[in-house]
């Protein structure tokens, strides 16, 4: 896991039963896109989240897509975004023809400001996209009440979320629809992959058409809409149901590691750790914090820790910012999300942190901090 001391930010652990399943698939040469892994995953995740259906594809921004195209969103409609998070949720609204419309994030969560939203709401407006960051839950209670009386479907992006609950109620299971990535840095992986999930069995059956190039699952190369290739592999399958075997595990390791973070980093005004509400379960995908010295101290804060062998990452920038959706929202105003852009780092989280290795990044996170204030 680290080579020379070096800490890196995020690395997958594949000590379960990971081998073997792909040794199994390798065996039997069922390494393409059908095989008992497949099922296995997709009905073992459906169950994970607590959702009927669960739609395996071959990332988190084909699952966006699927789920999007799935529901309908098209030319001329808005989708509802957090300007914070990772450029796929918004992209995946531009690949249907539609407009993402961003809001700002909560202070305190980092998530989507339930406040600020129905003010972004317009007669083209389809449905919000939520983006549990960093693994805290949205504030579904707010959200899914603005959502239903203005008869938007809610989708959750819980490409970073796996098992994050709000007031006791799973991810994949807070809104209409879900989508997860099981990229390598995520909380559960299989190299590549994604995954959608919903209790609602005509949008499930539109995704699993859509996955396979739109083919009529009773007439063989009868293709009645446009459809995609996004399957998922069965050898992918084979890693994610040996990683969904211990997913509990993960959570429970990164629970354990948050706890240490906050225990170095709790009482120090040098930074502010992300919130976790009373009623949301964090799954920390990514602990982090803000600095107060904006994006240039921010920036040294990391390169010196860099130096000292431990790699951190910045927050993402507010989509709003960048080129392809600036023009857009010129006349916009989203002070938080650049507040916590800005002075926002990603410090290591993986399963296997150790107590001593959580306090040499907290050490030099408060060193390097205090030696920005003085510079
Ligand atoms: C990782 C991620 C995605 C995209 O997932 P890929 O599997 O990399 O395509 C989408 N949204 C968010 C919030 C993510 O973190």
């Amino acid at each position: 896991m680290t080579h020379d001391g070096f800490i890196p930010v995020a690395a997958p652990d594949l000590g379960g039963n990971e081998k073997a399943y792909v040794l199994d698939c390798l065996d039997s040469t069922w390494i393409s896109s059908s095989g008992k892994y497949l099922d296995r995953f997709e009905a073992g995740f459906a169950e994970f989240c607590g959702a009927r259906h669960a739609v395996a594809c071959s990332n988190g921004t084909t699952a966006l897509h699927l789920a999007l195209a799935a529901l309908g969103v098209g030319p001329g409609d808005e989708v509802i975004v957090p300007t914070l998070t990772f450029v796929a949720t918004a992209n995946t609204v531009t690949y249907c023809g539609a407009q993402p419309v961003f809001v700002d994030a909560e202070p305190d969560t980092w998530t989507i400001d339930p406040a600020s939203l129905e003010a972004r709401i317009t007669p083209r407006t389809k449905g919000i996209i939520v983006v549990h960051l960093f693994g805290h839950p949205a504030d579904m209670a707010a959200i899914n009440a603005v959502a239903r009386r203005h008869g938007l479907f809610v989708l959750e992006d819980a490409a970073q979320a796996h098992g994050a609950e709000c007031r006791g109620r799973r991810a994949g299971a807070l809104g209409d629809i879900a989508t997860f990535s099981f990229f390598g840095n995520k909380i559960i992986t299989t190299g590549e992959g994604g995954m959608v999930v919903t209790d609602d069995d005509a949008v499930a059956g539109r995704m699993r058409l859509l996955r396979t190039h739109g083919m009529d699952p009773t007439r063989r190369y009868w293709h009645p809409v446009i459809g995609y290739n996004y399957r998922m592999t069965n050898l992918a399958a084979a890693i994610g149901l040996a990683q969904l075997e211990r997913v509990e595990w993960q959570l429970e390791r990164r629970r354990e590691i948050a706890a240490w973070y906050r225990e170095e980093l709790g009482q120090t005004d040098a930074v502010t750790c992300q919130a976790e509400k009373p009623w949301a379960r964090h799954v920390w995908w990514m602990f982090s914090v803000l600095v107060s010295e904006g994006a240039a101290g921010r920036d040294s804060v990391m390169e010196a820790m860099r130096r000292r062998g431990i790699d951190t990452r910045p927050v993402v920038h507010p989509l709003h910012t960048l080129p392809p959706y600036a023009d857009a929202n010129r006349t916009q105003r989203f002070p938080v999300a650049e507040a916590i852009a800005g002075n926002g780092i990603n410090l290591p989280t993986w399963a296997g942190l150790t107590r001593e290795q959580v306090r040499i990044v907290c050490d030099a996170l408060l060193e390097c901090v205090a030696a920005v204030k003085t510079a």
